[in-house]
């Protein structure tokens, strides 16, 4: 799944090329991939222009002028494919290979926009889904999730005091909690850990002021490392331009079991166990 980096990557990208854009059709093609029927969908999104495209944790909002929020979560196998009437054809989310001819049998949302340049959604796995709400309900959505990372309001106070709610649980439990902090999956949390020397299984009272400083520093540090490099392809993300994420040949411990520590003077192994269902690497040495 796409973490705030490759989220934050995508809703770039997409806010240069549909931002102003108005929305005249809308094919929908799996009726569960959409929140309302999808006669009313449709009608309701015909003939919106688009305002601007904002992310809230791990969702692309697209913001419509008139009130109206369309919110796309892609989910394990969702990619996100513009296609401009004339000019580079840009994807981001999952990359499912061949694609091919625009639409495919994967194609489950088409949006076709006044220029005729279209967005196209497509799911392998049909769990993504695309969301039109007004706005009393985009602000319940949004005040579901927790801080986020890369916001002013990301201070260590609110931090320590997000981490506080479970002082018997894991830290890497803790971090994961959308509802408490917002947009980490499964990398950024092994990384942020080893960034701050802590181990990911450790339980949060038993942190330490400085380490908590520290992991404080160490989160948005490592977001905005990797929103800088495009993201990881390590599940196979693409950016909107088609390349691979860049980050791959930076993450310091996802992904890379049995291989040498990269923290300099540290003669530790990464290592990989199994917590809360969960893979998850650290160093044994330097990481307590
Ligand atoms: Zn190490």
């Amino acid at each position: 799944m796409p973490e705030l980096p490759e989220v934050e990557t995508i809703r770039r990208e997409l806010n240069s090329k549909i931002k102003n854009k108005t929305i005249i059709n809308v094919e929908i093609k799996v009726a569960k991939m959409v929140n309302l029927p999808i006669s009313e969908f449709v009608r309701k999104v015909r003939s919106k222009k688009i305002k601007h495209v904002y992310r809230r944790a791990k969702l692309i909002v697209v913001d419509l002028y008139g009130h109206n929020f369309l919110l796309f979560h892609l989910k394990m196998t969702g990619q996100l494919v513009y296609v401009p009437k004339i000019g580079k054809t840009i994807s981001g989310g999952h990359s499912i290979k061949n694609l091919g001819h625009l639409p495919n049998k994967f194609s489950h949302i088409i949006f076709t926009f006044s220029d005729g340049s279209k967005l196209f959604f497509n799911d392998v796995r049909k769990f993504g889904w695309v969301r039109l709400v007004d706005d009393k309900l985009y602000l319940l959505v949004r005040n579901s999730f927790g801080l986020e990372p890369l916001k002013n309001d990301f201070t260590y106070e609110r931090f320590k005091a997000q981490l506080m709610h479970y002082p018997n649980r894991k830290i890497k439990q803790v971090i994961l909690d959308q509802a408490l902090i917002a947009g980490l999956g499964n990398i950024y949390t092994d990384e942020s850990c080893f960034c701050a020397n802590i181990k990911p299984m450790r339980i949060v009272k038993t942190l330490k002021e400085e380490e908590i400083k520290k992991l404080h520093r160490c989160i948005p540090k490592v977001l905005e490392f990797a929103i800088l490099k495009k993201g990881t392809s390590a599940n196979n993300y693409v950016r909107t331009d088609g390349t691979v994420g860049g980050m791959v040949p930076f993450l310091k411990v996802y992904g890379r079991k049995g291989q040498k520590c990269k923290r300099q003077g540290c003669k530790g192994v990464i290592r990989k166990i199994q917590l809360n269902a969960r893979g998850t690497h650290f160093c044994d040495v330097c990481q307590k």
